[in-house]
């Protein structure tokens, strides 16, 4: 559901997508976003601040029989007042759950008090426990230590510590790596380039996940120097890396398109191939890895086919509705990518057929999304936008004149912030911002 809030660094307004319910039955995806830590976010497109929306919390896993709630004591809620919030998110769960489903766990949510434990609770229906965390953290710690150690105790703390130095290792010092350089925090990327290169060629992980890299890489070469993925092509490369299962299933990621009857058919042909030399430690590889492939390629076909299904799902509903533009905006949050691919798809599909009616409906469905997403702009930077584009400064005094009601100090320190910001790489957009910022405080005088 959007709402609108005010970014609490220059308060101008955002649009937020605010989920307060992680329902995994239906919708599991909900819960990888909240545990990436990516749920509630908001940018704010004015200063560009990032954050988490503090805001309580529903999780409900029924595979768990598993319904917690979270109210942040942050937000100061009078009693009732929390009880009215759980009251509606049960009934949202109560209300989408069919009623040969409701169990009695669902009328007695667990009241959990700290965002931590909320997590590691959520984290523990992954398989994943507090021990695993507890590792999770002296990891990041390592790191952080061995990013500004210099030579001689890197070597000691590597030798101390090897056990820690795996996979997710790896993952962490990406991870930080990356933003630090988002920081433009030179001296930390330079630490962690130095140890990132020097663990990729001193430890076992290290050269595992360079030959899996580079399994990868050589792959996409081919991908891109022969005529394209072919399951032939997949083929050639998921038999040479059988022995490093990872490597697998990276490459099959990555060609995952062409997971195809064809290809199945020649791994078959393969598997034949080497039963007949008598191989049976390869030929019993080789199904195991036929196996995964074929499960993995279900998993791809059953989620995609969801996505499409959904999206038609709120294509449907728009095009039952009377009032079109409103049932654009309440189904807002569910006009993602796959809508809007299927939604291309049957515009091209009408197009080619011609079916002109049917071409203009979903046309003026096209065009409201397009508009809608131009409204979720706030209004004052659609006003910038409209400021920059103007050609003379006369033109420009119009538009201020038109939107007086506008030129407020709110408005005058956002374009100081945004000149700042620009004056880096941006030299004359920031001046021309500056411009404008003298043309508003002026007006705001
Ligand atoms: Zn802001």
């Amino acid at each position: 559901m959007y709402q609108q809030v005010n970014c609490p660094r220059c308060n101008a307004p955002i649009a937020v997508d605010i989920q307060q319910v992680i329902d995994t039955a239906r919708n599991p995806e909900v819960k990888y976003t909240f545990l990436n830590g990516q749920l509630n976010m908001f940018a704010c497109q004015t200063c560009g601040l990032t954050g988490q929306m503090t805001t309580p919390l529903l999780f409900h896993d029924p595979e768990h029989e598993m319904l917690m709630v979270y109210v942040p004591l942050e937000l100061q809620l009078a009693h009732t007042e929390q009880q009215r919030l759980i009251g509606q998110m049960v009934k949202e769960v109560m209300d989408n759950t069919p009623p040969e489903k409701r169990r009695a766990y669902m009328l007695q949510p667990q009241t959990i008090l700290s965002y931590q434990t909320f997590v590691e609770k959520v984290l523990e229906t992954e398989g994943i426990t507090p021990e695993m965390i507890a590792r999770q953290r002296k990891q990041v710690e390592l790191l952080q230590t061995l990013a500004r150690a210099d030579k001689d105790v890197v070597a000691i703390l590597l030798e101390e510590r090897a056990d820690e130095i795996d996979e997710t290792f790896f993952a962490l010092m990406q991870n930080a790596l990356q933003a630090a350089q988002e920081r433009n925090d030179d001296k930390q990327v330079l630490g962690l380039t130095n140890l990132q290169a020097k663990l990729y060629t001193e430890t076992e992980v290290g050269r595992r996940l360079e030959r899996q890299q580079m399994a990868l890489r050589k792959f996409q070469q081919d991908v891109r120097r022969q005529e394209g993925l072919t399951p032939q092509l997949l083929l050639t490369h998921i038999l040479a890396n059988q022995q490093e299962e990872d490597t697998v299933e990276a490459i099959a990621t990555a060609g995952q398109a062409a997971l195809t009857y064809e290809f199945f058919a020649l791994l078959t042909e393969e598997i034949e191939k080497v039963a007949r030399t008598h191989d049976k430690a390869q030929v019993k590889r080789l199904n195991g890895i036929r196996q995964g492939l074929l499960d993995f390629q279900r998993a791809i076909q059953a989620e995609s086919q969801e996505m499409l299904n959904q999206a038609n799902e709120t294509l449907q509903a728009i095009l039952r509705a009377e009032d079109r533009s409103a049932a654009v905006q309440a189904h807002l949050p569910a006009i993602d990518e796959p809508f809007m691919y299927l939604l291309s798809e049957l515009l091209d599909q009408a197009e080619k057929q011609g079916q002109q009616a049917r071409y203009q409906v979903l046309r003026e469905v096209y065009d409201l999304i397009v508009r809608e997403a131009e409204r979720q702009v706030p209004p004052q930077l659609r006003l910038v936008n409209d400021l920059m584009r103007a050609e003379t400064d006369a033109e420009q005094r119009q538009i201020l004149s038109d939107n007086a009601e506008m030129m407020t100090p709110e408005l005058a320190e956002m374009l100081t912030m945004l000149a700042q910001e620009m004056s880096a790489d941006r030299p004359e957009m920031a001046e021309r911002v500056r411009a404008l910022q003298a043309m508003v405080a002026m007006r705001v005088a």
